[in-house]
């Protein structure tokens, strides 16, 4: 049985997967599974500064290592930037972005951002900002329940192309998500507040949004997030315990099973979002802090 669910994981090659993102993944790929739907994995590439190619191979070579396997090809957001200029073009169009000639420098006062319109023009070296408004955004998160983001969206126009012609995740992401037909996005918590900007771009695209459901992030025990710049560790590849560990994060308990393929069967049956339900973080547990460290 095939349904409409279209889910993904979306990992940006800045580093190989560690133990958080193996976290992720598994939500994003048990709740696809567990509504029958298709899972695909798209590579987030869109930073040619921060991401590598070789993190790339690492991580979907990890990602089939734990026989979590896109359902289609693997997008690369490298190869899809003619797709984001004509949608930057369209914004344009309709004028809700603006060049932006500021610098670091001259945005000190502000701590980087950046909260109004400039005096800038085209002529000089520029990056293009969105135009955002005091809009307040609602949905319902599939794991944290009502969520509105008042502030949001005031404060700070985003950039959606940087000055060195990279487009920001906001703008790719919401593209992407959209032209690949997603309808549920499960992701870790620390992308809620990434959520308003990518409501405002489906707003102003006419797209409709897919579900959202924000799982706890697993974060060490300064309260973290697992990264590398904190120097999360590569997980190792296949590693059962590995699994069973990653999803004990997710309320899941499959102790028992002796191989990847029946943890991963009995995971999706086992899978009950409602159990993280209101919990933006989870803190590692001590006996998991090698993951980690
Ligand atoms: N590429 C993003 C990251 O690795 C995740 C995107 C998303 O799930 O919306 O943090």
């Amino acid at each position: 049985m095939s349904s409409n669910y279209r889910g993904r994981f979306a990992p940006s090659p800045t580093g190989p997967l560690h133990f958080g993102s193996l976290v992720s993944a598994l939500a994003s790929y048990l709740d696809a599974k567990c509504h029958s739907g298709t899972w695909i994995v798209r590579i987030e590439d869109v930073d040619t500064i921060r991401c590598r190619p070789e993190f790339t191979q690492q991580i979907l070579t990890t990602l089939n290592s734990y026989q979590l396997v896109s359902d289609e090809p693997i997008r690369l957001q490298s190869e899809q930037t003619h797709l984001f200029e004509t949608y930057l073009t369209k914004l344009k169009q309709n004028k809700h972005v603006f060049p932006c000639n500021c610098t670091r420098q001259s945005l000190k006062e502000y701590s980087g951002m950046h909260p109004h319109l400039c005096q800038s023009n085209e002529s000089m070296a520029h990056s293009w900002r969105l135009k955002i408004n005091n809009e307040n955004y609602r949905y319902h998160d599939l794991i944290q329940g009502e969520m509105l983001f008042t502030d949001d969206l005031s404060g700070n126009y985003p950039i959606l192309k940087r000055k060195d012609g990279d487009f920001s995740y906001q703008l790719a992401v919401v593209i992407d998500d959209h032209l690949q037909g997603i309808t549920h996005l499960i992701r870790g918590a620390d992308l809620i507040d990434t959520t308003a900007q990518q409501l405002h771009l489906y707003s102003l695209f006419g797209w409709q949004p897919p579900e959202i459901g924000h799982i706890p992030l697993v974060v060490n025990q300064e309260q973290e997030k697992i990264s590398k710049q904190n120097h999360a560790k590569a997980i190792l590849n296949g590693d059962l315990t590995t699994l069973k560990r990653a999803l004990h994060y997710l309320a899941i308990d499959v102790n028992k099973a002796n191989s990847i393929e029946s943890a991963l069967n009995q995971a999706i049956l086992a899978w009950q979002p409602h159990r993280l339900s209101n919990q933006i973080s989870k803190t590692i547990e001590p006996e998991d802090l090698f993951f980690i460290q």
